[in-house]
C-alpha cells in the first residue's frame, strides 16, 4: 500500500458511497465500484470502463488498490474438502482457512503461529484477499469461510468485522453468514461484542482444555479470561444467537485427553448447547507435544457422545504436507532463513 492512501477494497459499500458523495458523484457510482472490485476483480481502476476517464484518474489519486500474491501453492491444503459434519456443512463445500493477523500474539503453547511472535494485524482488503486469490488460482469458487488461520481474530475486531460485512454482502463476495465461521482462543469481551453485531457468523471457542489448571498449562489467555468468564460470556452469545457455538479441543496426549476432562467438557458443551469438534494435535517441529493414540482419541470422543453432546473427531486432512495453524509460516520461514545462511 502506498503511504496515507487508504486500500478501496476494504470500504464498506456505504463509505463507498459517501466518499463518491465527496467528490460530486452520483451514489449509483459507488455500486459500480464494488461491482469491478468484488465481482470481476479488476486490479486497476483504469480497467473500470464504464467510469468516467476523470473519475478513474481521481480515485487513483485517493486510493490504492492492492492484490496480494500466494507465496506457496500445496497441494492438499490450498483448498480444505470440508469434512461433512464439521460445522453441519454438506460434504461438496470448498472451505478455505484465512488468516487475520501476521504470527500471533497469545502464545499457546503448542502452536506455531505463536512461536516466531506477533508482526502485524492484517487489514480489511489483505484478509478478503485471500479468498480471491484462491479463486484466482484454483478456479473454484469458494462458498465456506474458516477463521482459522494464523492470529486471532478478535484482536483484530474492526478489520475482522469490515472484512466479514465485505465477504458477506451481495455487493462484495456473498457468501452467507453461516458459511463464515471464526475461531477465537477465548477473548471473553469480544465474544459478548460480537454476540451484539447483527451478523450471524458462525462461533468457535478454541477450548482445548475443560479446567482452568489444564488451561493455564497450554494458553496464557486463560490467565486473563479464565473459564468461568470465558463460558460466562459464551452463554451471553447464545441467548443472542439462533445458531449453536462449537468447542474447537485439540487432543495432546497427557496433557488434556484424560477421560476426566471429558466428563468436565461434556459439561460445559451440554450448558451451553454446543458442538464438540475434537481435533487430534498436528505436531510442531519443536514442540514437546504430540496426539494421542487412535484408541484414546475415540474414547475420548465416546464419553461425549454418551453424555448426549454433538461431537465430531476430525481426521486431519493437512497433516501430510504440515499444514495446521502456523505451520506453512514457520515452514516458509526456516526455509528463507536456511537460504539466507546457505
Ligand atoms: N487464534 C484463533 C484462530 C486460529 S487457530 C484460535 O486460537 O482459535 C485455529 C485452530 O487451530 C485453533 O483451535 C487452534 O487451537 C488450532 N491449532 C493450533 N495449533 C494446532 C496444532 N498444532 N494442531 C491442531 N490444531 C491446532
Ligand atoms: Fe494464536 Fe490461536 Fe495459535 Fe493461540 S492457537 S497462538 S490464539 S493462533
Amino acid at each position: 500500500m502506498r503511504a496515507g492512501k487508504i486500500d478501496i477494497k476494504s470500504l464498506r459499500l456505504e463509505e463507498l458511497q459517501e466518499k463518491l458523495g465527496e467528490l460530486g458523484e452520483p451514489k449509483y457510482r459507488a455500486g459500480q465500484i464494488a461491482d469491478w472490485l468484488h465481482k470481476k476483480r479488476v486490479t486497476s481502476f483504469d480497467e473500470m470502463t464504464d467510469l468516467p476517464q476523470s473519475l478513474r484518474a481521481e480515485l487513483a489519486r485517493q486510493f490504492s488498490l492492492d492484490k496480494i500474491d500466494i507465496v506457496r501453492v500445496l497441494g492438499s491444503k490450498v483448498l480444505i474438502p470440508a469434512s461433512p459434519a464439521l460445522y453441519g456443512e454438506k460434504s461438496d463445500r470448498r472451505t478455505i482457512c484465512i488468516s487475520t493477523q501476521v504470527g500471533c500474539a497469545y502464545g499457546c503453547k503448542f502452536c506455531a503461529s505463536g512461536l516466531e511472535g506477533f508482526s502485524r494485524n492484517l487489514r480489511a482488503n489483505e484478509i478478503v484477499d485471500q479468498i480471491i486469490a484462491v479463486e484466482r488460482a484454483s478456479g473454484e469458487k469458494i462458498d465456506n469461510i474458516v477463521f482459522m488461520g494464523m492470529g486471532e481474530p478478535f484482536a483484530n475486531f474492526e478489520n475482522l468485522t469490515r472484512a466479514i460485512r465485505i465477504i458477506n454482502s451481495p455487493w462484495g463476495l456473498g457468501i452467507g453468514a453461516r458459511h463464515i465461521t471464526v475461531s477465537t482462543s477465548g477473548l471473553a469481551p469480544q465474544i459478548r461484542k460480537l454476540a451484539d453485531e447483527p451478523t450471524q457468523v458462525r462461533l468457535a471457542v478454541s477450548l482445548h482444555g475443560a479446567t482452568d489448571e489444564v488451561r493455564d498449562r497450554i494458553m496464557p489467555i486463560n490467565r486473563r479470561y479464565n473459564i468461568d468468564m470465558l463460558l460466562s460470556a459464551c452463554d451471553y452469545y447464545t441467548s443472542r444467537k439462533k445458531q449453536r457455538l462449537t468447542f474447537e479441543y485439540i487432543l495432546i496426549a497427557g496433557v488434556n485427553d484424560s477421560d476426566e476432562q471429558a466428563h468436565l467438557l461434556a459439561k460445559h458443551a451440554r450448558r451451553l448447547s454446543a458442538k464438540v469438534n475434537l481435533i487430534p494435535y498436528n505436531t510442531v517441529e519443536g514442540l514437546p507435544w504430540s496426539r494421542p493414540s487412535r484408541n484414546r482419541q475415540e474414547n475420548f470422543l465416546s464419553i461425549l457422545r454418551a453424555a448426549g453432546i454433538a461431537a465430531t473427531l476430525r481426521h486431519e486432512k493437512g497433516h501430510d504436507i504440515e499444514a495446521a495453524c502456523g505451520q506453512l509460516r514457520l515452514q516458509t520461514n526456516r526455509k528463507e532463513r536456511r537460504q539466507v545462511t546457505a
